[in-house]
């Protein structure tokens, strides 16, 4: 069996990464959402222990304190981190997971499993990322200037280039359709699956 690939989707808030990794994940089997704890308050409609665990900073600080975070970071006021159990438990089962986090995170990740796959949705236009946080700010909590600032720091070319690939999401369609390719081909590739391939043949060879 091959280990899970951790696929990470970072980008700025708006920009459509959180709708894109739901629809993917409705497309494609043995691919599962990492559930990140966070101290930040649920949003309406939000479920607990499926959009995030939602926990206490003292609980969130205990958890670092322990080591049970793969990678953690303070964004917009908040913190946010991926727990080690359900990130290994997948890695070792051969289930890929799918990372919705924030560049801070990636840059963490990317230094201990650089074998995972990172990804950034960029909004098409910062005037179409401006329309969609508006949009968005009905739900009150909301800070537009801050949000379009973190974009813009977030989208400079020396964090973009970390990153393997970089959808630029227009239509939401042919956003899906790309992130759906980059699973599907990470899943074919000969240092992923080279080792069962070659002891599927053995047993065969034995049979
Ligand atoms: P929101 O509060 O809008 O759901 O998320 C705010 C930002 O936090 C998003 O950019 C999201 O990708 C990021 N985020 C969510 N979970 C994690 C996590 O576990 N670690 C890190 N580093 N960022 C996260």
């Amino acid at each position: 069996m091959r280990q899970g690939i951790p696929f990470i989707v970072s980008g700025p808030s708006g920009g459509g990464k959180t709708t894109l990794a739901k629809s993917v994940l409705g497309k494609l089997d043995n691919l599962r959402f990492s559930v990140s704890c966070t101290t930040r308050k649920p949003r309406d409609g939000e479920v607990d222990g499926q959009d995030y665990k939602f926990i206490s900073e003292a609980e969130f600080k205990k958890m670092v304190h322990e080591e049970r975070f793969i990678e953690h970071a303070l964004v917009h006021g908040n913190l946010y981190g991926t727990p080690v159990d359900e990130f290994e438990n997948a890695r070792v089962s051969g289930v890929d997971l799918l990372l919705d986090i924030d560049v801070q995170g990636a840059s963490q990740i990317r230094k201990k499993y650089p074998e995972a796959v990172f990804c950034f949705v960029l909004p098409p236009a910062l005037k179409v990322l401006e329309r969609r946080l508006i949009e968005r700010s009905s739900d009150g909590d909301i800070d537009i200037d801050k949000r379009l600032k973190r974009a813009r720091e977030e989208m400079e070319p020396s964090i973009l280039e970390e990153y393997d690939y970089i959808i630029i999401n227009d239509e939401l369609d042919e956003a899906l359709e790309s992130l759906f390719s980059i699973i599907v081909s990470a899943r074919c590739e000969s240092k992923r699956i080279l080792e069962k391939v070659k002891s599927n043949l053995l047993a065969e060879e034995n049979d």
